[in-house]
């Protein structure tokens, strides 16, 4: 239901924006959440769907005119809560923007608008020859702006690089409606400072983002060797990762289950695998191999008992154990998706870590690595308490600070590629430090002096 008390807002943004403007309590209500498993406690005033730059800047003028916060919102995949909205605020649905404005071969870039889904993109491009590489493993139903909001990562980061890497110039509006132009569509320029890299992982705080001009790659038709690897231990599995990325192998994906997350696939799928830690490797290009040959020569040197395919069927199904891991999980109860990020030399250690936590607190917290990258992604499965901090028990959050503290200690970040939203906000001053921080909500006031524009989020 929508609150009583913004009907005059409601009212003036109907008159405003005409039909965009949706009250639909089933639209409302789903915008109180994202895949995070938080739902804010209020609902918002509206959902507007901009479908042309013009539509965001006259929502952006009447929020600021009107002093109305804003979120704006893809697909609300999101595991952090940053897109989830509340009492008083409206809600900016980019998913009508989804317009492929320019393919150019010559150049390897698209132009898009904000709302296109990864996948469509790829799927679109591929008759071109070219691919837009961020991959994270919601790419089937996270969009491309919020690829570039949250510097979403994924498989193949260590060897193509994040959301970043990918991203060369975009267009934003700002609070005020004003439409900024920055970045560039030529290899290289070093005009003024990087505008586009600040609003690339800015969670939705310093402008919407309304098209973007992306750096593609060639597809290369090389098969790929995949490589499925069995060892008794998760830190055996992680030194071997290591090992490959320390002599110069660059695999396209390198991932890592642990036992209890190998228990939960094997548990929920029914699914022919051995309950040890499991590390997959995949390969690609003309040198994908040899590459394979060098990693399994790691690999069985370090006590794993390996495959290795270059049948794509039969590599799918390595693969499948890994794409397994989140379903499973999801089977088992309400699930809060941790991301940490540690230097490549310290995984090892950074699974050691979790497995003394988990004793530590009774809890099996089953994890994922993108091994490459030195990224975990451990899993607390729960039953949710409606008394405690986002219905997450006091345990969990215990040991999720002391997780979190491990990794920073280890030299590593609370965030990899999810975002600091509103479920890491007490932890930010950790790792960056006061002065850092008032630095960065300096920045944020300086896009935003009114603090429209996704307010409560990260700081
Ligand atoms: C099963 C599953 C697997 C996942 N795997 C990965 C993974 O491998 N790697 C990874 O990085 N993430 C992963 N995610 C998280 C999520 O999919 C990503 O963060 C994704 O980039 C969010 O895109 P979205 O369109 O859903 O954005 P939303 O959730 O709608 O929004 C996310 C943030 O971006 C902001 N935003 C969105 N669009 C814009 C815009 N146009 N302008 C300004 N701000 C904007 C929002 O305000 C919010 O702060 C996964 C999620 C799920 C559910």
């Amino acid at each position: 239901m929508t609150d009583v008390t913004a009907r005059p807002v409601l009212s003036a943004l109907q008159f405003a924006l005409g039909e965009i403007v949706s009250t639909d309590p089933v639209e409302l209500d789903a915008a109180r959440a994202d895949r995070s498993g938080h739902v804010a406690d209020g609902t918002p005033i509206a959902v507007v769907h901009a479908r042309t730059i013009e539509d965001v800047q006259a929502l952006m003028r009447f929020a600021t005119e009107t002093r109305t916060p804003v979120v704006t919102r893809g697909a609300g995949t999101g595991l952090a809560g940053a897109a989830n909205a509340s009492t008083g605020e409206i809600v900016l649905s980019t998913l009508a923007m989804n317009r492929v404005l320019e393919v150019s071969t010559d150049d390897e870039l698209a132009v898009v608008e904000p709302g296109i889904i990864n996948a469509d993109l790829n799927a679109l491009l591929r008759p071109h020859g070219l691919w837009f590489a961020p991959d994270p493993a919601s790419r089937a139903i996270s969009t491309v702006g919020g690829n570039i909001a949250t510097n979403a990562g994924g498989l193949l980061c260590a060897k193509y690089g994040v959301t970043r890497d990918a991203v060369i110039g975009l267009k934003v509006v700002l609070a005020d409606g004003t439409l900024l132009e920055v970045g560039r569509r030529t290899v290289k320029g070093v005009t003024g400072l990087d505008l586009t890299g600040l609003m690339i992982g800015s969670e939705g705080l310093l402008g919407v983002i309304v098209e973007a001009t992306l750096r593609l790659r060639r597809i290369d038709p090389a098969p790929v060797s995949t490589i499925g690897a069995y060892f008794s231990t998760v830190e055996a599995a992680a030194r071997a990762a290591s090992v490959i990325s320390s002599s110069g192998i660059r695999p396209a994906i390198m991932e890592i289950l642990d036992r209890p997350a190998m228990a939960a696939i094997a548990a929920h799928l029914s699914l022919d695998v051995r309950q040890d830690a499991y590390l997959v490797v995949q390969t690609d290009g003309g040198a994908a191999p040899a590459e394979a040959q060098a990693a399994l020569g790691i690999i069985q040197s370090l006590g794993g008992e390996a495959e290795v395919s270059t049948d794509p069927e039969h590599g799918e199904r390595l693969l499948a154990i890994r794409r397994a891991f989140h379903p499973s999980l999801l089977a088992l109860g309400e699930v809060l998706i941790e991301d940490v990020c540690v230097p490549r030399s310290a995984l090892p250690a950074m699974f050691g870590a979790i497995e003394e936590i988990g004793k530590k607190y009774g809890l099996a917290i089953p994890t994922v690595a993108h091994a490459g990258d030195g990224n975990l992604h451990p899993n607390f499965v729960f039953v949710a308490d409606p008394d405690a901090e986002y219905g997450v028990p006091a345990t969990v959050w215990a040991a999720a600070d002391e997780m979190f503290l491990a990794a920073l200690r280890l030299g590593g970040t609370l965030t990899g590629e999810h975002g600091v939203g509103i479920l890491k906000r007490r932890w930010l001053g950790d790792e960056l430090g006061q002065p850092q921080l008032e630095l960065q909500r300096q920045i944020k006031a300086v896009f935003d002096p009114q603090g429209l524009l996704n307010p409560g989020k990260v700081f």
